[in-house]
């Protein structure tokens, strides 16, 4: 749940809105039939747009300036079969999050687990869909936060992890089994496999390890969450390609 602040807004602009326009997003041209003075949106919005989508959904900043490249993948031996089911993902997006059918990707640190979910959430705000990418950590803190403040901003904390098209945990594992962070993301759960909403998971732990974890919420995480394992450490060639770009200049 984040409302961009104003300093927030123009730290954006300041970066993505070329000199072209005068970091206004708008060229101002005289129509060649009537000469009279009219306005079209400079190419430089659509970067605009799309920094300002990826700090709405929360998409790290570590991830935020790396293509949507994960094609290297496919030739990555180990991890193969979860690789490849990433990238299928992708390609049957749509179809995907018409039928809420999420992701649980186990895998070992340093797996690309956590790049891998935000290059699909990145696709999902090209798409024009809403998505949010969080860690359990800071889901559970913002929930915990919301109930202090009362019934109506723990509704609203609901309401909006529950409507969000496409939803990233992150770590899930990681949370703690106190009955109430139990509660707050087993309700998330529960309300989005109503709503049939899709969710990716990422974990250190296999499923089956995790899933009684947290009550109530075996019917997503088996109907609605294709399980696949990352064996091995893989750092896709986006995450690399920054620093010998920078040192190859
Ligand atoms: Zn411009």
């Amino acid at each position: 749940m984040i409302e961009p602040t104003d300093d927030q807004i123009e730290v954006l602009k300041a970066r993505h809105l070329c000199t072209a326009c005068d970091k206004t997003g708008v060229i101002k041209y005289a129509n060649p039939d009537t000469d009279a003075v009219a306005y079209s949106p400079c190419s430089c919005v659509k970067k605009y747009k799309n920094a300002y989508n990826m700090l709405v959904a929360n998409i790290p900043a570590a991830y935020q300036e790396l293509p949507i490249d994960i094609e290297d993948a496919k030739n990555n031996e180990e991890n193969k079969q979860g690789l490849q089911l990433i990238l299928k993902y992708i390609t049957k997006l749509d179809d995907a999050l018409a039928k809420g059918i999420g992701l649980y990707i186990a895998g070992v640190p340093g797996s690309g687990k956590s790049f891998l979910g935000a290059t699909i959430l990145k696709v999902a705000l090209e798409k024009n869909y809403k998505a949010y990418f969080t860690y359990i950590e800071e889901l559970i803190t913002q929930g915990l936060a919301a109930a202090r403040i009362g019934h109506d901003a723990y509704t609203k904390f609901q309401n909006y992890f529950q409507n969000v098209d496409i939803l990233l945990i992150d770590d899930i594992d990681k949370i703690k089994t106190d009955e109430k962070d139990a509660m707050i993301l087993s309700t998330i759960l529960k309300n989005r496999y109503h709503a049939g909403k899709s969710v990716i998971i990422t974990a250190s732990r296999p499923k089956a390890r995790f899933i009684h974890m947290i009550p109530d919420t075996q019917a997503i995480m088996e109907e609605r969450m294709f399980e696949l394992s990352l064996k091995v450490s893989y750092r896709p060639k986006a995450l690399t390609r920054t620093l010998s770009e920078f040192f190859n200049e």
